[in-house]
């Protein structure tokens, strides 16, 4: 079991990693809460709900279970788990427990943060994406006009990591969250790029994941805690996402998960780096990778002019001018303003190579 401390101004906590913990989630406790609301979906719920509740020394404790998907961190649900909660009787004394991958991390954690002005919530991420989501303590949910736009900075009390429950993770899920680990190795010179690209995905251990997680959280973790709201090197933790993003919403969210586009954005972070920063970057070594390991490879060159579009409503435009997280090396991230023009026959080039 591994234990990482994560220092907040609003909150600091633990995020505690393990096989199996699950079942004693009593032991990390530090609090008698009145009551407690398992919030979880239907996929997750089934699988994990009964241990959670199991693993609690507790009378008063209620499961509530939303549909799976992002299409959950909308509006309606948000104010139907509320509902819920005013029913069950949760007080200021009560618990909200997040047991699911990142769309119940933030759903959860932000019906958390307003419930009676605020309740303490304890993530168990099952997802191997959750591991960005449950560091950092964003919460939020979607608006029609765009995802996470309503939410808050709201850490949880403890992050409880149980690796037993990354085995039933189907395929596409697991290549999403080993992206954004590759991400995190990418703004660290900690030694976990060769890690990770040094494995194939089919055939990676229980133990492997494990120091993964632990590398790619601390390695969040130290960020966040420079910059708790993000208006320094937090943005860092935007590489591969400007162009990962656009993909996103370009072919309708769903059709790649979100690492997985995030990946090919990796990719063309390198590529721009390369001819921006004339930076030296594996960018081949990381193209094969993906490739064997079935990454979509899912751009247009009939697209361009939409993912441009789409680009320039990034949260780091500027006076209408794109800014990228590019590399100088791995583990010397900059952020770096990219002409449109330019940008344009970078991913045109890009697409068709
Ligand atoms: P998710 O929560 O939708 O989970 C992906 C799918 O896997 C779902 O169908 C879920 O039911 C299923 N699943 C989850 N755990 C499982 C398990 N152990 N076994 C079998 N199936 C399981 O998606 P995600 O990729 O974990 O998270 C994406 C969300 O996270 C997005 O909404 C994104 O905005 C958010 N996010 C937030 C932050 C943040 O800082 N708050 C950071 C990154 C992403
Ligand atoms: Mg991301």
């Amino acid at each position: 079991m591994k234990n990482i401390h994560v220092r907040s101004t609003i909150q600091s906590y633990d995020i505690v990693i393990g096989n199996h913990i699950r079942h004693h989630i009593k032991d990390q406790l530090d609090k008698n809460y009145s009551s407690i609301l398992i919030i979880t979906d239907s996929n997750v719920g089934k699988l994990y709900a009964q241990d959670i509740h199991d693993g609690l020394n507790q009378k008063n404790i209620f499961i509530e279970i939303v549909d799976a998907g992002e299409q959950s961190k909308n509006i309606e649900t948000f104010y139907n788990l509320h509902t819920k909660a005013i029913e069950y009787g949760l007080d200021r004394q009560s618990l909200i427990i997040a047991l699911g991958g990142g769309v119940i991390g933030d759903l959860a954690g932000f019906v958390a943060a307003t419930y009676m002005r605020g309740i303490d919530f304890i993530q168990v991420p099952t997802t191997l994406l959750a591991h960005d989501s449950s560091v950092g303590g964003k919460v939020a949910i979607n608006h029609d006009k765009g995802k996470n736009l309503i939410g808050s900075f709201y850490p949880p009390v403890l992050v409880l990591y149980d690796t037993d429950t990354l085995q039933t993770l189907p395929p596409k899920e697991i290549r999403s969250g080993y992206a954004e680990l590759i991400k995190e190795a990418m703004l660290s010179d900690s030694g976990l790029w060769n890690k990770l690209l040094s494995q194939h995905l089919d055939r990676i251990t229980p133990a492997d994941l494990e120091q993964f997680l632990e590398m790619g959280i601390k390695i969040k973790a130290e960020i966040v805690q420079q910059d708790e709201r993000e208006s320094g090197v937090r943005k860092f933790l935007n590489l591969g996402h400007t162009l990962g993003h656009a993909i996103e919403a370009d072919l309708g969210y769903g059709v790649l998960t979100h690492g997985e586009a995030v990946a090919i954005g990796l990719l063309f972070a390198f590529y721009v780096s390369e001819q921006e920063l004339q930076a030296v970057l594996p960018i081949q070594e990381l193209r094969d990778w993906l490739k064997r390991n079935e990454y979509p490879f899912l751009v247009n060159t009939d697209r361009i002019d939409e993912l441009i579009d789409l680009m320039k409503r990034d949260k780091k435009t500027e006076h209408n001018q794109i800014q990228m997280v590019l590399l100088n090396k791995i583990g010397d991230p900059v952020t770096h303003i990219v002409e449109e023009n330019k940008l344009k026959n970078y991913l045109t080039s890009f697409v068709e190579r």
